[in-house]
């Protein structure tokens, strides 16, 4: 079964793809589980600290997947089954010495021809293949989510993998206990007339900008987080908040909810913790700042870019 998820008002995100059916009803069918394992033709994705081998030949790069027999040791998660009904699992391995020290996309030239290297979803995402990018997103999720849950919340004991890698049992007391992610909602706002605010974080380099961004939090609706949050960093009051699409932000377990919202007010009043400065950029003056170089947005593989993009109505240059 092909499933193809639709690409919402954003058009298509990068880490929003996926081209298998994740059989969740497969997932607790040990026999099963088992007898696939035994099937050389079954892929494993070998993760280990969010990353994994890929290949590049020629023009394509694809996941470097392995038969269960070559498969190290580690837990396993069942991803799901493709179009051709081969079965996918993902195993972890331990962390690569080649841990992720930049998170700067990589160009198809900046891989050597024919040789595995081990990398992460931000760096090869957008090089990948709607199933590879939907596998590798799906393991290093579900690797992050395992290696923080390893203890029952309860009582400490060590917990179990269970039901193909999807729940986890404490063997003392019973609780069952589910991947999850944190939802966080991720705002273009605009002016209602030619602007959009972009703000930069503490942390970045001068130049770079983004949208706001905050995590929702218990008891509180998406729309209500989205006012919040813009209030609290920037001191803009907004109105009329409006879901535009979403996509996973496994890093570790984030799911970005994409919305558009409008300013009622456009002065500024920052929360230095959060935002050290804010501007509103009409169209014509953000395609100038990118050209220059004095602004640079965030990489393609981010909602933020898709955000950002559609407010303008099309591609921008300018990559942090
Ligand atoms: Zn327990």
């Amino acid at each position: 079964m092909e499933i193809t998820p639709p690409s919402g008002l954003l058009g298509p995100l990068l880490l929003a793809r996926g081209a298998i059916d994740r059989s969740a009803q497969l997932r607790g069918d040990s026999r099963w589980c088992e007898r696939v394992w035994t099937d050389p033709a079954t892929r494993v994705v070998v993760v280990g600290g969010g990353q994994a081998p890929v290949r590049r030949s020629g023009q394509e790069v694809r996941l470097v997947t392995v038969s269960p027999a070559e498969a190290p040791a580690g837990e396993r998660y069942l991803l799901g089954v493709d179009a051709e009904g081969v079965a996918y699992f993902a195993v972890t391995a331990s962390p690569e010495e080649t841990a992720e020290r930049t998170v700067a996309p990589l160009a198809l030239a900046a891989l050597p021809e024919g040789r595995p290297v081990v990398t992460g979803l931000r760096q090869v995402a957008a090089l990948l293949g709607d199933l590879d990018a939907g596998l590798l997103v799906y393991a290093v999720a579900l690797e992050a989510w395992h290696a923080t849950h390893e203890f029952c919340p309860r009582c400490g004991s060590r917990t179990e993998v269970r039901a193909g890698g999807h729940m986890r049992v404490c063997p003392r007391d019973g609780s069952q206990h589910f991947p999850r992610v944190d939802p966080a909602v991720i705002m273009l706002v605009h002016d209602g007339e030619d602007r959009c605010l972009l703000a930069r974080g503490p942390q970045w380099q001068p130049g770079r900008f983004s949208v706001l961004a905050g995590f929702v939090e218990p008891g509180e609706s998406l729309e209500h987080a989205v006012v919040r949050e813009v209030a609290e960093e920037v001191g803009v009051r907004v109105t009329d908040p409006r879901y535009l699409g979403s996509q996973p932000w496994p890093f570790p377990r984030s799911l970005m909810l994409g919305f558009v919202a409008r300013a009622v007010s456009t002065e500024f009043v920052l929360d230095p913790e959060e935002i050290a400065e804010a501007r509103w950029f009409g169209r014509a003056e953000l395609r100038c700042a990118l050209k220059s170089g004095e602004v640079r947005l965030p990489s393609e593989v981010s909602i933020a870019r898709g955000l950002i993009e559609t407010w303008y109505g099309g591609p921008l240059a300018g990559d942090w």
